[in-house]
């Protein structure tokens, strides 16, 4: 289902509010790493909103390295975004980490996000793919691109088609950055299948001075969009504050961004 050979024109994935995944246009899904409160998220949407994005990201759930670590806000960050939602017309993209977490992220978001832990978690993928929304398939730290688009079959073998593709890195012996981001697998997912992919050079470099850079070559490689975070307060982030952009910084982007293709 997943092969170009079966299905020659690229898949779009469409919301109700216009946005698009897959199309000319860019899809830029911006926001913080983790929803932390109320206040922070808020402030974040906010920019991200007046930036021209469409879609807003954030963990509610969140898959920590150590279980001492903030493991997200749960069922209340899931209410935080859709009062996001309601407030400035941003599509909300979460992760599920397992079945019952699922279950909620599918009730209060616009596209559900399956993790890099996760991308052969096949029970999770198929209940992924009884959901009526769309799944963002996150790449596995250690996928080929064959397990990767096995991945995504999971899901559509299960009736749900709206699958959009992410690459965010793979673990190399390179330690200079946190993952080692992998572009050549943009134009070898648009020759093998017709789905959409998107490229996360936040969690893909691990460092904000990074984000920038690898995101105008992203978008030159074409890839079909971007998920980037970006924190009203970096250096007080409950995660990934290394790699987060400064609101300031997240305009730049999107300035040079632009310079190279539209965004939707
Ligand atoms: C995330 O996007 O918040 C995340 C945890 O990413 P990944 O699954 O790619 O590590
Ligand atoms: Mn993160």
């Amino acid at each position: 289902l997943v092969s170009r050979d079966v299905k020659e024109d690229n898949t779009v994935v469409r919301f109700a509010n216009g946005a698009t995944i897959g199309s000319e246009e860019l899809a830029v899904v911006a926001g913080p790493c983790a929803i932390e409160n109320h206040k922070q998220a808020f402030a974040i949407a906010e920019h991200v909103a007046k930036s021209g994005v469409r879609f807003f990201r954030g963990g509610a759930y969140k898959p920590r390295t150590s279980p001492y670590s903030f493991q997200g806000l749960g069922e209340e960050g899931l209410k935080i975004m859709a009062e996001i939602r309601d407030q400035f017309g941003l599509l909300i993209v979460t992760e599920a980490v397992d079945n019952e977490s699922l279950d909620q992220v599918e009730k209060y978001a616009d596209v559900i996000q399956i993790g890099a832990r996760n991308m052969q978690n096949f029970s999770l993928l198929k209940r992924a793919g009884r959901a009526r929304k769309p799944v963002l398939l996150k790449r596995g730290m250690s996928a080929t691109l064959e397990e990767f688009l096995m991945a995504a079959e999971y899901v559509m073998s299960e009736g749900n088609y709206n699958v959009v593709l992410c690459e965010r890195g793979v673990r190399t012996f390179s330690d200079y950055t946190r993952n080692t981001l992998d572009l050549s697998v943009v134009p070898a997912v648009h020759r093998l299948s017709h789905l959409p992919i998107l490229v996360d050079p936040s969690h893909g470099t691990g460092v904000r001075s990074k984000v920038t850079p690898l995101s105008r070559a992203s978008v030159a490689v074409g890839a079909d969009g971007l998920i980037v975070e970006v924190h009203n307060e970096p250096d007080r982030a409950l995660s990934d504050g290394k790699q987060s952009l400064y609101l300031e910084q997240f305009d730049e982007l999107m300035t040079q961004v632009r310079q190279i293709a539209p965004v939707v």
